[in-house]
């Protein structure tokens, strides 16, 4: 390390000491001596996790309770071109505010804790699954260049640094825009989604951890993982923050 970063990271411990950070998440005082990406008590508790009752392949919360794992309806009917769905918590509470949040503003510290937050219940949750490469869920650049912000890709670079996986930032375009899938039906939201993603280099049975913010109804997290299997890969399983 150089005398130059030593420095500076001494510097750093000393603010930190001095002045106490803000939560990324609500702007609340964090106490004094902590990392400016943790978050407060009261964000932390506000993080609803799934569910015990819910699919162990889409992840969505299962409409009843029940004790014995099975997969859910949409699961049964079409099986897809994934194997699991990895989610921090719901799409609700303190976690839904602070996505929705990461998602229209650029506020570094909020995705420092995002990703954070994704590598270590990924650390829980992956199992024997040891991806190959990791990917972003792409984001069509006329909608990179309105937003200035591919959220996927800012969640992904954590999380690729922190497995010790290659980023394969350009495994899949986006090459067609679509309308918010909000209040479409299945069949719509199916159809929307067609050849909107396009393959890039081909691949070898690769494991892909495809990385996106949230997943609400999983057609998107179908048609990537349909368009990275005709490319060649293997295993893919998606990670989200949010299961809605
Ligand atoms: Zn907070
Ligand atoms: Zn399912």
């Amino acid at each position: 390390m150089s005398l130059l970063s030593c420095l500076h990271n001494d510097l750093r411990t000393c603010v930190n000491l001095l002045l106490p950070a803000a939560c990324p998440w609500c702007g609340a005082l964090l106490t004094v001596g902590s990392d400016p990406a943790d978050i407060c008590a009261d964000c932390q508790q506000g993080i609803q996790p799934l569910p015990a009752s819910h699919c162990p392949c889409c992840a969505q919360p299962h409409a009843t309770r029940s004790n014995t794992p099975h997969h859910c309806e949409d699961c049964l009917r079409c099986p897809p071109p994934f194997s699991k769905v990895h989610a921090v918590g719901l799409h609700a509470g303190s976690l839904k505010e602070a996505v929705h949040r990461f998602k229209y503003r650029d506020n570094p510290g909020l995705n420092i804790s995002l990703g954070r937050l994704m590598t270590t219940s990924l650390a829980q949750t992956l199992g024997p699954f040891q991806p190959d490469l990791v990917a972003p869920v792409p984001l069509h650049p006329r909608r990179l260049r309105s937003r200035g912000y591919h959220q996927a890709l800012e969640l992904a670079r954590p999380i690729a640094r922190q497995l010790r996986v290659p980023l394969a930032a350009q495994l899949l375009q986006r090459v067609k825009t679509t309308p918010p899938q909000q209040g479409q039906n299945a069949a719509d939201r199916q159809r929307n989604l067609r050849d909107a993603f396009a393959p890039g280099a081909p691949l070898a049975g690769e494991q892909i951890l495809l990385i996106d913010d949230v997943m609400t109804t999983a057609t998107t997290a179908r048609e990537c993982a349909r368009v990275l299997r005709e490319q060649g890969a293997g295993n893919v399983q998606i990670a989200v923050l949010g299961r809605a």
